[in-house]
């Protein structure tokens, strides 16, 4: 296991207060603080090599591409993809989401076609989807789920025909903490003939994941979630699907020749990259990957799920908590309302008490239907947080109970 302590010293910002008490950081699934070496590396890039990529024959810009390419090395082994083809740097989950609803809608979806989603899902993967509804005129079907937060797999199998195109799931879910069975619901998808896209924002900064194990035929997640910069995501796409898919946006990076009469484009991954990329961001992003990698994916799933049993269980003792999200694999997230108290009043006080957690929809307002509450106070976790810290969110939430 690696040392917290240690680990904490990487990330100055764990050591701020606010209002005269020591930061207690509990929002990680919104977005991750980032250790030392990320944004070290982005300032050496901006001072020491800064010039753009693939274009320049001078020393800075080869560098400069050099460093941006050997990036995308770095997520293929992270993601375990066969090979760099199949990573596309998008500016996020939100981005590669869209532009795969965007160009398999366009190229192999018509009016009455459906993709399949779930009840638990991120608005990235529902309103991309809705967008295409109104262009093409296809239709959304909705995985059910218990009232646990488990996806009910015989409805999931039930929703398949003859117009079923594409399964759009989410890999944990944001609000509930739910792992889903995605190995399970992609090879029937695959009985089907259907492929798969996986949303990994909550699951690729929790657990090792594995792509060809999976055998997804999409898969994208968010650099900030994972310990890098903002603004800088990742689709991964099987290369015989990225090969068939139509670009996305036009412009410099994605062409082969243009002419006014016609034009030919690059070959995946550039062809879904138009436009200067930022290739600073894409350095902070294989720090981040290198950074996790070494603490091993395996010792922070570890870490993380012991975080999260141990809140589960002492949230579980306070007088009146509702734990939203009971499934039997939970991940870094825990979902709760206290009595009758608010959620912004319950994270309002937190927050005075030192703790930052995220009160709300979690943008995922259907969920929020299903459940019945207008929304929820969330915990999440992250590699560097502890049980001290759990146990300052259960006394912080205590505190605030005695005060309604
Ligand atoms: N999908 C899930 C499950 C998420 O939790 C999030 C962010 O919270 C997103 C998609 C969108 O990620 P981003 O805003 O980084 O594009």
């Amino acid at each position: 296991m690696y040392d917290i302590e240690e680990v904490r010293k990487d990330f100055p910002i764990l050591r701020r207060e606010v209002y005269g008490r020591p930061l207690v950081y509990l929002d990680n699934a919104a977005t991750v603080q980032k250790p030392r070496q990320v944004v070290e590396a982005m300032a050496d890039e901006y001072y020491n090599v800064n010039a753009n990529v693939h274009r320049g024959v001078h020393f800075l810009s080869q560098q400069a591409t050099e460093l941006h390419e050997a990036a995308r090395e770095t997520v293929r082994r992270f993601l375990n993809a066969r090979s760099t083809a199949e990573i596309v740097f998008t500016r996020g989950t939100t981005e590669s989401i869209n532009l795969v609803a965007s160009c398999f809608g366009e190229a192999f979806m018509r009016e009455g076609d459906e993709v399949i989603v779930s009840e638990m899902e991120h608005h990235a993967n529902i309103v991309s989807w809705q967008l295409v509804q109104a262009r093409k005129g296809i239709r959304l079907r909705v995985i059910p789920m218990n009232d646990r937060g488990e996806l009910l797999m015989d409805e999931y199998e039930k929703l398949f025909n003859e117009r079923t195109r594409i399964v759009s799931v989410t890999h944990v879910s944001n609000v509930l903490g739910t792992v889903n069975p995605v190995r399970r619901m992609i090879e029937i998808a695959h009985a089907h003939g259907v492929p798969v896209l996986v949303d990994g924002a909550q699951s690729a900064p929790h657990f090792a994941v594995d792509v060809q194990a999976l055998d997804c035929d999409f898969f994208a997640f968010s650099g900030h979630k994972v310990y890098g910069p903002t603004g800088i995501g990742v689709l991964y796409g099987k290369e015989s699907w990225l090969d068939r898919l139509p670009p996305y946006m036009g412009g410099g990076e994605m062409i082969g020749h243009v002419s006014f009469e016609h034009t030919t484009f690059a070959a995946p991954p550039l062809k879904f990259e138009a436009g200067t990329p930022d290739y600073v961001a894409t350095t902070g992003l294989a720090r981040a990957l290198d950074y996790v990698s070494r603490l091993g994916m395996d010792q922070i799933q570890v870490h993380e799920r012991d975080l999260t049993h141990y809140a589960l269980e002492r949230l579980r003792r306070i007088p009146g908590m509702r734990i939203l999200g009971e499934a039997a694999e939970h991940d870094a997230v825990v979902s709760f309302l206290v009595g009758n108290i608010h959620h912004l009043d319950m994270g309002t006080l937190l927050d005075r008490l030192g703790i930052a957690v995220r009160t709300g929809h979690h943008c995922a307002e259907p969920l929020m239907h299903r459940l019945g509450v207008e929304g929820t106070v969330r915990a999440s976790f992250a590699l560097y947080n502890t049980r001290a810290e759990v146990d300052a969110l259960a006394e912080g939430i205590e505190r605030v109970s005695a005060m309604f």
